[in-house]
C-alpha cells in the first residue's frame, strides 16, 4: 500500500483546494460518500482511557463520536482522523477491533463497525493519520487567510 499516493488521491477526490474550513471538510466528506455524517461529543469518552474518537459506520449514516477535549486543535485532529477513515473507506475492515462497551448511548444497530484510535501500527491507521494531517494543514491555511484578511480590513 502506497500511503502517500492513497492520501493524495483522496485529497484530490475531495476537491477542497489548498485552504478550507473544518465545515467544508465535513461537507466534502458527505458529498464524497453520499451519506449523512454526524459528529457527536460524548463526555464518557476521555483521553486518559486511550480512546479519543471512534467512527460508527451505520446502515444509513456515519457517526464520529469524539472525546471532550480542552484543546480545539486536539479535538479537531481526533475528528479529522476518523473522517479520514470514512474517506478512505476503512469502515468495513474486518480486522478492526470493535469497542462497543465504551458507547452506552449508541444504539446497537449503528454499531456495524467501530474504529478506535489505538492501533497506530496498521497501514489503515497510518493512512488515516497522514490524511488527517493534510486536512489539518488546509484548515490552518484557511485560518491564516482569514486572519490576514482581518489584519488588513478588520
Ligand atoms: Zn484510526
Amino acid at each position: 500500500m502506497d500511503i502517500e499516493a492513497t492520501v493524495l488521491t483522496a485529497m484530490s477526490e475531495l476537491d477542497l483546494g489548498d485552504a478550507f474550513t473544518f465545515d467544508e471538510v465535513v461537507d466534502a466528506v458527505q458529498r464524497y460518500t453520499d451519506r449523512p455524517l454526524r459528529i457527536v461529543e460524548l463526555t464518557e469518552l476521555n483521553e486518559s482511557g486511550g480512546v479519543c474518537a471512534v467512527l460508527l459506520v451505520g446502515e444509513a449514516e456515519d457517526v464520529v463520536v469524539h472525546a471532550r477535549s480542552e484543546s480545539l486543535l486536539h479535538r479537531q485532529q481526533f475528528v479529522l482522523h476518523e473522517l479520514a477513515h470514512v474517506i478512505l473507506d476503512h469502515g468495513d475492515d474486518p480486522h478492526v477491533a470493535s469497542q462497543d462497551v465504551l458507547l452506552p448511548d449508541i444504539p446497537p444497530m449503528t454499531r456495524r463497525r467501530i474504529l478506535a484510535r489505538q492501533d497506530l501500527e496498521s497501514d489503515d491507521e497510518v493512512a488515516a493519520e497522514v490524511l488527517a494531517d493534510h486536512l489539518a494543514a488546509g484548515i490552518r491555511r484557511s485560518a491564516s487567510y482569514e486572519s490576514k484578511f482581518m489584519e488588513i480590513f478588520g
